[in-house]
C-alpha cells in the first residue's frame, strides 16, 4: 500500500492509546501510522493497587504493539533521543532516524533522580516512573519480607509527600500487611494455628515531605485526615525535610538528618524528559509549549499531549486525567492536519477529580475544595480505572 503521509506517535501514553484505537481512520485516509515506544503501556491509575497486592500485574498493562498492528499501524519498540524539526525526523536511541510528516509526543515526564545524589543504578532505589518500576518495587519488597535471614526491621523510605508519595506509602503498608498475613497463615498451619503478631515489627516505613504538610495541593482537612490514617498504619511522617543524598545505608536530608534504608522510593516530583529538552523547540519547566490545538508554538507539524506538554498560558497539575481529556482532540487534530481541516481546541477544566488508592480497600477523593475518604472512594476509582483500561484491552 502506498501512503501519502506518515504520522509518528512517540510514546505509548494515555492520549496515544486513544489515537491508536482510532488508527483505522488514519490508514483509511492514506496515512502511514507508526508508533515508537520502548514497550507496553503501564497504567499509573492501577499501579499502586498492583504494588499493594490488590491487582494482578497483567491488569495494569496494555500490549501497544498488538493494538497498533490490529489497526494497520507499524510498531517500533524503541525510545527516542530527540526530534529534529528542521529535518522532519526523529532520532531513535540506536541513532537511526525516522522521517515524519507529523509527529506527536506523549512521553510523560521523568523523575528527577539527580536530585538525590548517589549511584542512580543503586538497586535499592526505585523511581516511580517509568510505572513498570512499581512492579519491580512490589517484587523487591516481597523478597525482603520473605527473607528469613534478615533479623532486623526492614527500613523503607518514601521521598515525596505529594499524592504519589502518599499513595505509594499507603500501598507499601498494605503490601506488608498482606504479605505478612499470608506468611503468618502459612506458618500457623504448621504450628497449630498460633499467629505470631510480632512479625508486624519487621518493617519501618517513613514518608519524607519537603513541605510543611503532606498533600499540600489537597484541602487541609483532607490532608489531616490522611495523616491520621497513615499514622494509624505505622507510617512515620517527617515534614519540612528534603532527601538530598545517599551515603552507604543512609539517606541524608538537607537539614542534616539521616535515615537508614533498605528501599528508597523516589516520588519527589517530575521534570521535563530529555527528548523534549534536546529537540530545539520551545519548552518550559512543565514541558513542550503547545497552543490550544496541542501543536508546538514553533512548529505546526509537532504535537504534544499529557505530562510532556505545557499548554500555553496554563499551569496544569501532572495528572493522567488531562492526557485522557486531550486524547480525542489530539486524534481529531492529527487527522484534520493531514486532511487540511480546521483543528479543535483543548480547554482544560480547572477542577479535576483525583482519587488516591490507600491500598486497604479505601481511598481519598478530591475535587477542588471537596473531598471524601473511605470505601466508596476506592470503589469509584476502581470502576473508573478498569473502565478506562477495558477500552484498550478488548480492542
Ligand atoms: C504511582 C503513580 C500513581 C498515579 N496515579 C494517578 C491517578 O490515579 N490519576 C491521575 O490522573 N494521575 C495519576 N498519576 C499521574 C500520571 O501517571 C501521569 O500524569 C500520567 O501517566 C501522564 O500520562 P502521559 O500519557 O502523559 O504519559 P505516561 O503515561 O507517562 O506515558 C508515557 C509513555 O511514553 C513512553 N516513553 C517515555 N520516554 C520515551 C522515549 N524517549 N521515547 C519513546 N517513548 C517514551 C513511556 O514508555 C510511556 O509508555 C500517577 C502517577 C504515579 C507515579
Amino acid at each position: 500500500m502506498t501512503f501519502m503521509k506518515r504520522i509518528v506517535l512517540v510514546g505509548a501514553g494515555h492520549a496515544h492509546l486513544e489515537v491508536i484505537r482510532r488508527g483505522a481512520e488514519f490508514t483509511r485516509a492514506g496515512v502511514e501510522f507508526v508508533v515508537v515506544s520502548p514497550g507496553d503501556f503501564w497504567y499509573s491509575g492501577l499501579a499502586t493497587g498492583v504494588l499493594a497486592g490488590l491487582y494482578p500485574v497483567e491488569l495494569d498493562r496494555v500490549d501497544v504493539g498488538s493494538l497498533t498492528r490490529n489497526v494497520g499501524g507499524r510498531f517500533i519498540s524503541a525510545a527516542i533521543e530527540r526530534v529534529i524539526p528542521e529535518n522532519r525526523e526523529i532520532v531513535l536511541a540506536d541513532r537511526s532516524t525516522l522521517a515524519y510528516d507529523f509527529v506527536s509526543l506523549n512521553i510523560g515526564g521523568s523523575v528527577p533522580v539527580e536530585k538525590i545524589q548517589g549511584d542512580p543504578n543503586d538497586p535499592r532505589r526505585f523511581a516511580v516512573k517509568p510505572i513498570s518500576r512499581i512492579w519491580n518495587l512490589h517484587k523487591y519488597i516481597r523478597e525482603l519480607l520473605c527473607d528469613s535471614t534478615i533479623e532486623r526491621p526492614i527500613d523503607i523510605v518514601v521521598a515525596g509527600g505529594g499524592a504519589t508519595g502518599v499513595e505509594i506509602a499507603a500501598s507499601i503498608a498494605a503490601l506488608v500487611d498482606r504479605t505478612l498475613e499470608a506468611r503468618v497463615t502459612a506458618e500457623s498451619l504448621g504450628f497449630g494455628g498460633r499467629i505470631d503478631r510480632t512479625l508486624n515489627r519487621r518493617v519501618s516505613l517513613k514518608l519524607l515531605a519537603a513541605t510543611p504538610r503532606i498533600l499540600i495541593d489537597a484541602p487541609a482537612r483532607a490532608a489531616e485526615s490522611i495523616e491520621r490514617t497513615l499514622l494509624k498504619r505505622d507510617i512515620e511522617i517527617i515534614t519540612n525535610t528534603y532527601a538530598d543524598r545517599i551515603e552507604g545505608d543512609r539517606v541524608l536530608t538537607r537539614d542534616g538528618r539521616s535515615f537508614r534504608f533498605d528501599v528508597l522510593v523516589e516520588a519527589n516530583g517530575l521534570r521535563v524528559s530529555d527528548p523534549i529538552i534536546r529537540s530545539n523547540l520551545p519548552y518550559d519547566d512543565s514541558g513542550l509549549i503547545v497552543d490550544e490545538t496541542l501543536r508546538s508554538i514553533a512548529d505546526p507539524l509537532v504535537f504534544a499531549a499529557g505530562d510532556c506538554a505545557s499548554p500555553r498560558g496554563t499551569k496544569l497539575v501532572k495528572a493522567g486525567v488531562y492526557a485522557v481529556r486531550q486524547a480525542s482532540i489530539l486524534a481529531f487534530n492529527l487527522l484534520a492536519s493531514v486532511e487540511g481541516r480546521e483543528p479543535r481546541r483543548f480547554h482544560p477544566r480547572k477542577k479535576i477529580l483525583l482519587i488516591l488508592n490507600l491500598g486497604d480497600g479505601t481511598g481519598l477523593a478530591t475535587w477542588g475544595p471537596f473531598w471524601f475518604q473511605g470505601r466508596a472512594a476506592f470503589r469509584l476509582k476502581d470502576r473508573i480505572d478498569r473502565k478506562f483500561l477495558d477500552q484498550y484491552k478488548s480492542h
